[in-house]
C-alpha cells in the first residue's frame, strides 16, 4: 500500500482518480468497489481505519423494522451481498447468518405479521419451544413468545475493514491514516480532490465523503449542510467466555451478537443519559453501567456464564437528520459524493458497489434514488464557491 505525496494525484492506475475521505466501512468499501471498476484511489483519513462509529458498531444485519419499502428492499441487497461474501469465504468467524430473536418492546405479533406482509422470514416463537430453534438462551429469561427472523445476521466491522483493505491493497490502493481534519477542495464549483490540515492536496476527478458522523461538519464547510441526527452509543465486548450463543438478541435492556474469539458484543440505550464528556472530545461512562449491561446479558444465556468486559467504546453514531441514508452526488457541488447512514454496517457492501457505480460511470443507480442528499432542502442551495 503505498502513501499519496502532497500535492500529487491520487494513485497511478489508468481509470479516474479517486480519492475517498474516511475509512471506516463505507468508504472503505467504495474504494474497494472503485479500484474493481478501474480506477485509481487514495483513501485519506484523520486517524487510522475503523477508527470512527466502524470501531463500535453492533452490526446486527437486517431489515426488520417497518422502513419505507424502498429501505427495505436496498437493506436486503445490503444483506444479499454479505451472503455472497460469506458463500465464498464460508469459515469466516466474523460474518454470520444464524438468525435474530427480537422482544424490544411494541407489539411481536403486530411486527411479525407487517415483517411476513413484505416477505420478510418471521415467525413468533413459544419460550418454551424457543431452546429447539435458538441454541445458548435461557429460556426463564424470555418473555412468553419471542420473534425469530432465522435470515439475520451480523458481521464484526473491523475484520470486514481489514478483509477489504487487504483487497484495496492488492489491487493498487492508496491508503494515508493519520491525516487529521480534512476538507474538500474545490475550484470553480467542482471538487478537485481533498486538502488535509497541513494543506497537502489530494487531486481527484472524483470525491467521496464517508465520514460517519463527521460528514456534516465537512458539508457544512462547503455551505451544503446536511440534517443531522447523529447520538452517542457505546459499545461493550466480552472477555472470552465459552457460550452457545450464535443468534442476534434485540431485547430491551441490551442488544447482543456473537463476538470473533468467543466473546460478545453489546449495546442498549438505557444508560445513554449517564454518558459524559471527559473534556479531551472523548467521552465517559460510569464503570456500573458496563458491569450492569454485562449482567443484562448474561441473565439471558444458558448457565448465565460471568461476562468480563473487555472493553467499551463510546462515541457518536452517524444519524441523517430523518434517519434515512444520504447515498449520492451533491446537486450543488459536481464531483462531490457523500455516504452518511445510520445502518451502515447492513448497507456497507451495497452502499460501496452501487455508489461507486455511480461514480464511475455517471449513471444515478434507480435504488439510490429515495436516499438522494438534494433531498435535504439545504443541499438544493450549495452552491460551492
Ligand atoms: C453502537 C453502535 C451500534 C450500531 N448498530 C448497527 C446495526 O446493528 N446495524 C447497522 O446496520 N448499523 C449499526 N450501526 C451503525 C454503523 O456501524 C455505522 O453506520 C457505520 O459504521 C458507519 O460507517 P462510516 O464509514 O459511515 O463511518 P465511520 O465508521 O465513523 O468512519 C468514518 C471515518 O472518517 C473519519 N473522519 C471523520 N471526519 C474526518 C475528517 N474531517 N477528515 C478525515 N477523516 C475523517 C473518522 O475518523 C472515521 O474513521 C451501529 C453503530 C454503533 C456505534
Amino acid at each position: 500500500m503505498g502513501f499519496a505525496s502532497p500535492g500529487g494525484s491520487a494513485g497511478t492506475g489508468t481509470g479516474p482518480q479517486i480519492v475517498v475521505l474516511g475509512a471506516g466501512i463505507l468508504g472503505v468499501s467504495t474504494a474497494v468497489h472503485l479500484l474493481r471498476g478501474g480506477a485509481s484511489v487514495t483513501l485519506v483519513t484523520e486517524a487510522h481505519p475503523g477508527s470512527g462509529a466502524s470501531g463500535r458498531s453492533l452490526s446486527w444485519l437486517n431489515s426488520g423494522g417497518t422502513y419505507p419499502i424502498e429501505y427495505h428492499q436496498l437493506r436486503l441487497a445490503g444483506m444479499d451481498r454479505y451472503r455472497t461474501l460469506l458463500a465464498e469465504n464460508p469459515d469466516l468467524d466474523w460474518l454470520r447468518f444464524d438468525g435474530g430473536v427480537y422482544w424490544d418492546g411494541g407489539s411481536l405479533a403486530d411486527r411479525c405479521e407487517a415483517q411476513q406482509d413484505r416477505g420478510y422470514d418471521a415467525r413468533l416463537v413459544p419460550a418454551r419451544n424457543v431452546a429447539r430453534v435458538v441454541a445458548g438462551l435461557d429460556p426463564a429469561a424470555l418473555p412468553e413468545e419471542v420473534l425469530l427472523n432465522p435470515g439475520e445476521g451480523w458481521v464484526s466491522l473491523p475484520h470486514l475493514i481489514r478483509h477489504l483493505l487487504g483487497e484495496f491493497a492488492r489491487l493498487g490502493g492508496t491508503l494515508v491514516t493519520a491525516a487529521g481534519r480534512v476538507c474538500v477542495a474545490t475550484d470553480g464549483g467542482t471538487a478537485v480532490g481533498l486538502c488535509s490540515e497541513a494543506g497537502e492536496l489530494y487531486r481527484a476527478d472524483v470525491v467521496l465523503v464517508a465520514a460517519g458522523a463527521g460528514t456534516p461538519a465537512v458539508l457544512d464547510g462547503l455551505g451544503a449542510p446536511l440534517q443531522d441526527g447523529s447520538d452517542l452509543a457505546m459499545l461493550v465486548v466480552t472477555e472470552p467466555k465459552a457460550h452457545n450463543l450464535k443468534a442476534v438478541l434485540n431485547t430491551p435492556r441490551v442488544s447482543l451478537r456473537p463476538h470473533p474469539g468467543s466473546r460478545l458484543a453489546m449495546d442498549s440505550t438505557w444508560y445513554l443519559d449517564s454518558i459524559t464528556p471527559n473534556g479531551d472530545g472523548g467521552w465517559s461512562v460510569d464503570p456500573q453501567v458496563v458491569l450492569d449491561l454485562v449482567d443484562e446479558a448474561s441473565a439471558l444465556l444458558a448457565g448465565h456464564p460471568r461476562l468480563v468486559a473487555q472493553s467499551w467504546r463510546i462515541g457518536l453514531k452517524p444519524i441523517p437528520g430523518d434517519g434515512r441514508p444520504v447515498l449520492g452526488e451533491l446537486t450543488g457541488l459536481p464531483g462531490c459524493y457523500v455516504a452518511f447512514t445510520h445502518s451502515g454496517a447492513t448497507l456497507g457492501l451495497i452502499a460501496g458497489e452501487l455508489l461507486a457505480r455511480e461514480m464511475l460511470t455517471g449513471r444515478r443507480h434507480p435504488m439510490l434514488a429515495p436516499f438522494r442528499p438534494e433531498r435535504m432542502a439545504s443541499d438544493a442551495s450549495a452552491a460551492a464557491p
